[in-house]
């Protein structure tokens, strides 16, 4: 159990904590990983801190740190089966799932390496002959990366990849639920020859390693990415050592389906877009918003193809969709589907733990829809983070606009139409950093990912995502100075 990696080395944590991971799926041991707490994080910190200010990693030219990225991404890609194999024992998501999400690591390791050294600087006009202007990027220092538990490694490599390219050295807290595959993501730089103290890693709560990683005064970044509350306290404590911060934090996605959308494509996609990983994927499509004189065939034809969506673990050919992360996560999704009921929503399917009793051992619940919904309930404007889809009803193109708009976060949407000029009017005018027209969830690491509003704070992937790990730096030289006399005397 030396699972912490520390300046180059595997460690157990000081105070020999330790964690049982256990399948939500089924409830069977997975792993026992080390925990670590405050003094392994201040270590952790310590090592990057060095790495950084005496270590080669920040010196190594951009092209070499790309290189590695590239070597770490075919090590990842050489053992896709058993990160794969591990990703869905830690979160309970289906075999497929993981082995896509591996696929999407590999594609954003490359993405990063094969952008090394494309964008150095700027060299500045500066109408003058005897001065020389130009914009460098230097990294950040010590970056604090903090990561939830539905896409344990895809979250991490988002931050990782670029962090490292940059020329930071970082400090990297997975969820203490689904450790596992970061452990594997150590291995594999380490095995691309990632210099010692470059990247660390601590296993352990929120509340042990994560909230030193915003406190310490040695760390010049974190990067979050979880729930809205928690980027909240992460933001306020950054501000005392005034740390440079990145958040991406959860949505309430609106999929807006007009009346001239093509009916099946969009039943078929408003399921994907909810149900996938039974809705904990911060993009969930989890508000309907369907054309009055349209809602009832579509609500219809989703209610039923959502009752027929079948359950299961990672390794079931059958299953469609898996559990939820926990006991725990799952009776908060109860809470909202009954909020929802008390504030007048319509069940239409679900809304309980499924009777299979193969499934019992399991964190399931039923793939539900709530109808009538409106914009004030909370199951509507508050994250649930489950299998659960809210309808809403609209008018006309400005009211799907206004309805689509009204919720605090504004991370990712869709709009479902025939008409190409109104899918254009209504992307526009969206107030959600990703939006889909008649399609739902595809991303590409060469574009920007992130949210408007409370879903977050800056953005990864795409060149933005790589900005986020650099400081601009003006170099101005004067090759001939000579006085000047400002002042005279
Ligand atoms: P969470 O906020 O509970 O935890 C996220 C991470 O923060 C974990 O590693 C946790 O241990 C750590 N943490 C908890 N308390 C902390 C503290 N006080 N200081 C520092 N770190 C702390 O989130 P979760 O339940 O793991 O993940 C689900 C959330 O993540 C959802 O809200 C989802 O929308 C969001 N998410 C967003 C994106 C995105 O790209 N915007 C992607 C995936 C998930």
């Amino acid at each position: 159990m030396a699972d912490l990696y520390l300046d180059g080395m595997w460690r157990e944590a000081v105070a020999a904590g330790h964690r049982d991971i256990r399948c939500p799926a089924d409830g069977t041991l997975v792993a026992t990983v080390s925990e670590g707490t405050r003094p392994d994080t201040e270590a952790a910190i310590a090592a990057a801190r060095r790495a950084f200010d005496e270590g080669s990693w920040p010196r190594t030219p951009e092209r070499e740190r790309g290189a590695l990225l590239l070597r770490a991404a075919g090590v990842i890609e050489r053992d896709a089966k058993e990160f794969a194999r591990a990703e869905s024992l830690d979160t309970g998501k289906r075999l497929v799932e993981s082995e896509y999400d591996i696929a999407d690591i590999v594609a954003c390791f490359r993405y990063f390496g094969g952008i090394a050294g494309t964008s150095a600087g700027r060299v500045i006009d500066t109408g003058r002959d005897d001065a020389i202007s130009r914009v460098v990027y230097e990294p950040v220092g010590v970056c604090g990366l903090i990561t939830p538990w539905n896409y344990p490694l895809l979250q991490a490599a988002w931050k990782v990849a670029p962090a490292l390219l940059a020329g930071n050295t970082v400090v990297l807290k997975p969820s203490e639920l689904t450790p596992s595959t970061a452990v594997l993501l150590m291995r594999a730089l380490e095995e691309a020859g990632l210099p010692a103290g470059a990247a660390n890693l601590v296993l352990g709560t929120g509340a042990e390693v994560g909230a030193p990683l915003a406190e310490h005064p040695a760390v010049d970044m974190v990067s979050f990415t979880g729930g809205l509350e928690t980027g909240k306290r992460i933001m306020a404590t950054a501000a005392g050592t005034v740390k440079k911060v990145a958040l991406e934090l959860g949505g309430k996605n609106p999929n807006v389906v007009f009346a001239d959308a093509d009916f099946e494509a969009a039943v078929d996609f408003a399921l994907t877009a909810v149900f996938l990983h039974s809705g904990q994927v911060c993009s969930a499509g989890t508000r309907l918003i369907v054309e009055d004189s349209l809602h009832d065939a579509f609500v219809d034809e989703v209610v039923r193809r959502a009752g027929r969506i079948r359950l299961g673990g990672p390794f079931d050919p059958d299953a469609e969709t898996g559990p939820l992360i926990s006991a725990q996560h799952r009776s908060k999704v109860e809470s909202y589907v009954a909020a929802g009921l008390a504030e007048g929503a319509v069940l239409r399917c679900g809304g309980h733990r499924p009777d299979d009793p193969s499934l019992a051992g399991g964190f399931y619940y039923l793939p539900t829809v709530l109808d009538e919904c409106r914009q004030d309930m909370r199951v509507v404007h508050e994250e649930s983070f489950g299998p659960v889809l809210t309808v809403e009803r609209f008018t006309d193109e400005d009211d799907a606009v206004r309805i689509a708009n009204d919720t605090e976060y504004g991370l990712a949407g869709a709009v479902w139409t025939q008409d190409a000029g109104r899918a254009q009017r209504v992307a526009r005018r969206l107030r959600h950093g990703t939006v889909w027209i008649n399609d739902y969830h595809p991303y590409v690491p060469q574009a920007e990912w992130g949210g408007f509003g409370h879903s977050g704070v800056g953005r990864e992937l795409g060149p933005t995502g790589l900005e986020e790990y650099r400081e601009p730096k003006h170099i101005w030289q004067n090759i001939q100075p000579r006085p000047q006399h400002w002042f005279r005397g």
